[in-house]
């Protein structure tokens, strides 16, 4: 399938876990992408290296760019790099998150502000700098945010993370809003539990895992090739009606797992 044929694409946090699988999906199906890492570009080169292996001989290149997304200067030199490399933009990826879990009581000031800065100022800042090329190109363009079931689903203990879900379900919604009328498409994935380092703390310990998958009614994690596929088709023409929606991909995480059986109503 070559849907993203000749398509640039900057992906953000790609040097590990869905954005990896986002840089690889995306070659593989003809885009040109650019992988942005924060700290050692050992994570970007090995996505690189992968992203070339999964196009099999099909047109499109990789390159590899650092910048820390909460940071204006080092985002706005990442789009000057871009576009130096491949001449324009047509797709940005928001994928670049982090969390930084504490009891809401106990969490700092400083932890609140970075989680916030890295997964809302970032997504906001990268989406600024598109939307100025996408305007100058004009010829349209595409937006995609990686939100997650939080966007929806409170998660306590992660009240920075949950905010900026709840707050990317609207950075989607306004953006789509305000720019649908030139060309420029607005749309997030809600993945929902992901085998990726993010989850470290489950994903190798059998028990966690276990317990993990209990809630889960398709009854396992997700890969991140499977956030990856619908990644791919919001970018794609396929998609060319969809704007200002989250697609939640998540095994059944958002329809209410504990109405599984029939406790409420007693049938
Ligand atoms: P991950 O930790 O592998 O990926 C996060 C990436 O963001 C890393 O590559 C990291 O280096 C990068 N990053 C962190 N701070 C950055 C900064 N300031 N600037 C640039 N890059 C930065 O974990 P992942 O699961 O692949 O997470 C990717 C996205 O998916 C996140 O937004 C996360 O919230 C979202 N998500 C993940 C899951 C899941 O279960 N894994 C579920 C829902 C949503």
């Amino acid at each position: 399938m070559a849907r993203l044929q000749g398509k640039n694409v900057l992906i953000t946090g790609a040097s590990s876990g869905i954005g990896r699988g986002i840089a690889i999906r995306f070659a593989a199906e003809g885009a040109n992408v650019g992988i942005n890492y924060i700290g050692g570009p050992e994570g970007a080169e090995e996505t690189a290296r992968q992203a070339a292996a999964a196009r099999q001989g099909a047109a499109g290149r990789e390159m590899i760019v650092a910048a820390d997304v909460s940071n204006e200067e080092q985002v706005q030199a990442m789009f000057g790099a871009f576009v130096k490399e491949f001449g324009s933009i047509d797709v940005l990826i928001n994928n670049a998150g982090i969390q930084k879990p504490a009891p809401s009581h106990e969490m700092t000031a400083a932890d609140f502000d970075k989680v916030l800065g890295v997964n809302l100022r970032g997504p906001f800042l990268c989406s600024r700098e598109a939307l100025r090329l996408f305007l100058q190109q004009g010829r349209g363009g595409v937006i995609l945010n990686n939100s997650s079931v939080h966007e929806i689903i409170p998660k306590p203990k992660y009240l920075s993370y949950s905010i900026t879900k709840g707050g990317m379900e609207n950075l989607t919604k306004t953006l789509a809003l305000e720019y649908a009328d030139r060309g420029i498409r607005v749309n997030a994935v809600g993945p929902g539990a992901i085998v990726t380092p993010i989850n470290a703390s489950w994903t190798g310990d059998a028990k966690a895992r276990a317990e993990v998958e209990s809630h889960i009614p398709m009854g396992r994690p997700g890969e991140a090739s499977e956030i990856a596929a619908v990644f791919a088709f919001l970018a794609s023409d396929e998609a060319s009606y969809i704007t200002g929606q989250t697609l939640f991909a998540c095994g059944g995480l958002t329809l209410y797992p504990e109405f599984r059986t029939a406790w409420a109503s007693g049938g």
